[in-house]
């Protein structure tokens, strides 16, 4: 314990006490049965066969250093997208975009602006980075982008948007984004994390893509972590405008982006843009079956933009999560506010939904 204590005193002050990112499930504990794991927001498929077989003829080469910031990658979603190739970068996950944004624009002190509740890593990057992270209130389960544009002020450096939002499934609309990015001092930076995007259905999803290229100050990010079943190969990718791109490789770490990732990136690129949509749709259509489900038992879900659903239970929110646990299914849980449920295969649904029907009579 001493030694414990001792150590600690070699940490930077803030450090000491930081909440860390945690995957923090829920556990079915002693439960025998089959399990699922809905806590993470993972496709519940593997990848294609291809992308396998990608990766594992880049294992052959491994002896190689990979390609030091991941152009060919990046030249390749740049033509996907019909974007300029100097305006993608690529890294070992959105998260490490989203760090090297941080560390290219801010420095010690800045305020770095972002609703809450939103992704837990948001908080936990601003503070390593010695920044001030200044949070505004969701509104009905949204982030709130008038509220945002308020508490913008001259030390602000960095806006960060989740659209759609995690944990809360909800996006924001275009119309909106758009008037805060023409109100904006161009001198802040707005980081659009895209994690879930390729799940919106609604009408005024943001076109983040498009609008990076109206907008100097606007940085996309996206990932392969979601949409593409590939969020243990660690692949994101960025678009903005060239000057910020730069900037990102400036502080960038070279050879970080795996050749096996990079491979299994490109491998899901070549399968074509119908073999992310269909597998898309596939969640959506289980994912309204499930809101559907759940609503029918009388809970409140949100409308979900995303491969998870959001269940605002406040105080019964262990309640729940514990009725899930008990049927062999993890979600996250937000003690206090709600719980989190990833979109899964039917059987791992028909669990949830169960756990709702449970959750419902007991009251
Ligand atoms: C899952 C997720 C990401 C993905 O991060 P990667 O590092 O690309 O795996 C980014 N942002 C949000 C909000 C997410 O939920």
């Amino acid at each position: 314990m001493s030694g414990e204590v001792a150590g600690r005193r070699w940490l930077r002050p803030e450090l000491q006490n930081m909440a860390s990112y945690g995957s923090a499930a829920t556990s079915p504990g002693s439960y025998l049965g089959p399990t699922y794991k809905l806590s993470s927001n993972e496709s519940p498929y593997p990848p294609s066969q291809a992308v396998v077989e990608a990766v594992a003829g880049a294992a052959r080469v491994s002896n190689r250093y990979p390609d030091m910031f991941g152009d060919d990658l990046a030249g390749l979603l740049a033509q996907v997208h019909g974007l300029d190739r100097d305006r993608v970068a690529v890294a070992g996950g959105s998260l490490v975009l989203l760090q090297q944004a941080i560390q290219a624009v801010a420095s010690p002190g800045d305020e770095v602006l972002f609703a809450w509740r939103s992704y837990e890593a948001y908080p936990i990057i601003v503070q390593v980075a010695r920044c001030q992270g200044v949070t505004v209130p969701l509104s009905e389960h949204r982030v709130d982008i008038d509220q945002l544009a308020e508490h913008v002020t001259p030390a602000t450096r960095i806006v960060i948007v989740c659209s759609p939002n995690n944990p809360t499934s909800t996006d924001i609309s275009s119309k909106g984004l758009e008037a805060f990015l023409e109100a904006l001092p161009t001198t802040c930076l707005v980081i659009l994390d895209e994690a879930y995007r390729e799940f919106s259905t609604g009408e005024s999803v943001p076109d983040g893509l498009g609008l990076q290229e109206r907008f100097d100050n606007l940085l996309v990010l996206r990932t392969f972590s979601k949409a593409h079943n590939l969020a243990g190969a660690r692949i994101g990718w960025c678009a903005g405008d060239p000057q910020i791109v730069r900037a990102l490789r400036a502080v960038a770490l070279p050879f970080t982006l795996s050749r096996l990732a990079s491979a299994a990136a490109a491998a899901a690129i070549a399968e074509g843009p119908s073999s992310v949509s269909s597998r898309v749709a596939s969640i959506i259509t289980e994912r309204e079956r499930l809101v559907a489900r759940l609503q029918e038992t009388g809970l409140e879900v949100p409308t979900s933009e995303t491969n998870f659903v959001w269940l605002p239970l406040g105080t019964r929110s262990d309640s729940f999560a514990a009725h899930c646990a008990e049927l062999g299914v993890s979600v996250r849980c937000f003690s206090g506010e709600g719980v989190r449920v990833s979109v899964g295969t039917p059987s791992a649904d028909d669990l949830v939904i169960e756990a709702g029907e449970r959750f419902a009579s007991q009251r």
